[in-house]
């Protein structure tokens, strides 16, 4: 166990005080590696919870700027970043919550070439891309990496959150499902609007990415119930939160019984995706 400062002490007090984390749990955060995709809607409040919660090493892979239109939910960038890469933002913005930890910047697309080896330096992955190529490739990566993967949407007044962790066996040799179970293939092009089509309320994406952030901790410390199995659904609107039961598919192309993805070549020479990874 980390020995703290009196320092972290004081700064992680009301996290030490809950007997389900106290000093064992925030170490446990100290020592843990988060690779956030997208420094967007959804990935701006889990970067931010993420330092100020003290987790030692956050990734943030983003290749876009940081745009005036983006600042209505995107709150990890502020008015004078505009133009700023968006890594380089949220970092700013996570440092200077928390100059404890250490972010890295990965100040590019995650794609077929590049996402098995950048996922394998971390522990856990937060998927806040708000397209379908990029949400299939994370699956399937973090699942060929045996990475715990929380993944979140949102649209109009609408979200969605799941953790996925197929890779993780039970003693009876049942596992989780993984995205591809649930979602067997992406809806053809145009068939679901992207948030700058169709708009998106700013808090609902604080409301999502905190969620997401809180199943974070909780896999990090092993503490309470997974969401491995479950799928909630918010209707923002009517303040309506669903959990649905998800099963694992036998069938799945990815942790079914007889798997056809074993890498992800599938996921080469894909088109670019129709909306940037911003949430
Ligand atoms: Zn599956």
């Amino acid at each position: 166990m980390t020995d703290f400062t009196d320092d972290q002490v004081e700064r992680y007090a009301r996290h030490i005080l809950l007997k389900e984390v106290g000093g064992v749990g925030q170490s446990k955060l100290m020592d843990a590696k988060v690779l956030v995709v997208g420094a967007g809607g959804l990935g701006s409040p889990a970067i931010l919870y993420l330092a100020a919660a003290g987790v030692g090493t956050i990734g943030i892979v983003d290749a876009d700027i940081v745009d005036l239109s983006n600042l209505q939910r995107q709150i990890a960038h502020t008015t004078d970043r505009i133009g700023m890469s968006k890594v380089e933002s949220a970092k700013t913005a996570a440092k200077a919550i928390n100059p404890d930890i250490n972010i890295v910047t990965h100040e590019t697309r995650i794609d077929a070439s590049n996402a098995l080896e950048m996922i394998s330096d971390y522990d856990i992955v937060a998927d806040g891309s708000d397209n379908f190529e990029t949400r299939f490739l994370i699956n399937d990566a973090c699942y060929l990496a045996k990475k715990t993967l929380v993944s979140a949407a949102i649209l109009r007044f609408d979200g969605q959150i799941a953790t996925y962790k197929a890779h993780v066996h039970n003693d009876d040799g049942s596992h989780g499902p993984c995205y591809r179970c649930i979602f067997p293939e992406a809806p053809p092009p145009g068939q679901v609007p992207s948030c700058a089509e169709a708009g998106v309320l700013g808090a609902l994406c604080g409301m999502m990415g905190s969620l997401q952030t809180t199943e974070i901790l909780k896999e990090i410390m092993g503490i309470g119930d997974s969401l491995s199995g479950s799928l909630i659904v918010v209707d923002g609107l009517s303040t309506d939160f669903r959990k649905i039961k998800v099963k694992p598919d036998p069938a799945c192309a990815l942790c079914g019984e007889h798997p056809s993805i074993t890498d992800l070549s599938i996921h080469e020479g894909a088109d670019a995706p129709v909306c940037a990874v911003n949430g």
